[in-house]
């Protein structure tokens, strides 16, 4: 049996392996495909590629980037990304440096809540200079301010934490052009719909196709069988691609398994295959 994972993320954004770390366990759990998806860069896929080489792993190209849509927040993957496209980096470092505000803006929330944490602490919590929301959870743990991550993002870093500060993030079809431009497929991570009723979910699906989505992660790591078959009638009724893949971050999110999310995951090799067609492969 194939086994499929298409959303992982490595030390180059928020997840703990490094990714030729990344790459033994997913060969150790007996996984075919593999994508790396880090958040804003692809700066982790050369070590990636190299790890891969003698192996028959298949390790696919790509990317999740965050986007506005609609006054919410959606990310994006893009799968086949051509890593070498210089327009699409620099894009990409533009993206990064918003990244690195908001994490100043955060310090001056917390500040002002009487934690002390500076942006140098935060870039020695991350191994490979991309800072996230996680890296402060680490300095806010080793601090004893919190227990636990969780505990970090329920007091501080969520969305309805106390030092919560929303990055500004282009158009969801903006960043869809960037993959496009890219050599990629646009895919909708995660879709959760959250806050549109049935029929509006079908609405903005039909709105974002238009804009240039090609697909849906389907399989996703911690939806339930009901999330999934809904998720499922809308790529039939818009003829769109499927993904699925874990969103595995290693010891940043515990419960949630590489190629098995929550353990019930199962990507079907059919949409690996459509998707390589897509691409051109
Ligand atoms: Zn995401
Ligand atoms: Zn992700």
């Amino acid at each position: 049996m194939n086994r499929i994972d298409l959303h992982t993320h490595t030390s180059f954004s928020d997840g703990s392996h490094s990714p030729t770390a990344l790459i033994t366990l997913a060969t150790q759990q007996g996984i075919d495909v593999l994508a790396i998806t880090d958040h804003d860069t692809t700066e982790g896929l050369p070590e990636a590629l190299e790890a891969t080489k003698d192996l028959s792993l298949e390790l696919i190209p790509a990317i999740e980037l965050s986007s506005q849509f609609q006054n919410r927040e959606m990310h994006i993957l893009g799968y086949f990304i051509n890593l070498s496209d210089s327009q699409f980096q620099t894009r990409l470092k533009t993206l990064r440096s918003t990244r690195i505000d908001r994490i100043v803006s955060i310090l001056e929330r917390l500040h002002s809540l009487g934690i002390d944490i500076s942006l140098e602490d935060v870039q020695k919590a991350s191994e490979t200079g991309t800072i996230g929301r996680p890296h402060i959870a680490q300095v806010l743990i080793a601090r004893n301010f919190v227990k636990n991550i969780k505990e970090a993002f329920e007091k501080f870093l969520g969305s309805r934490g106390k030092a919560y500060v929303q990055r500004p993030v282009p158009e969801a079809q903006e960043i869809m052009e960037w993959i496009t431009d890219a050599g990629g497929i646009p895919i909708l991570a995660h879709p959760y719909w959250e806050g549109f009723n049935k029929e509006d979910s079908a609405k903005a699906c039909q709105t974002l196709v238009d804009q240039g989505l090609q697909g849906l992660e389907v399989f996703y790591g911690t939806f339930s069988a009901r999330h999934i078959s809904f998720n499922l009638g809308l790529a039939r009724r818009f003829d769109l691609l499927m993904t699925g893949g874990s969103d595995f971050h290693g010891t940043l999110k515990p419960d949630i398994a590489l190629g098995k999310g929550r353990g019930s995951l199962h990507v079907p090799p059919k949409v690996v295959e459509k998707l390589r067609a897509a691409a051109g492969y």
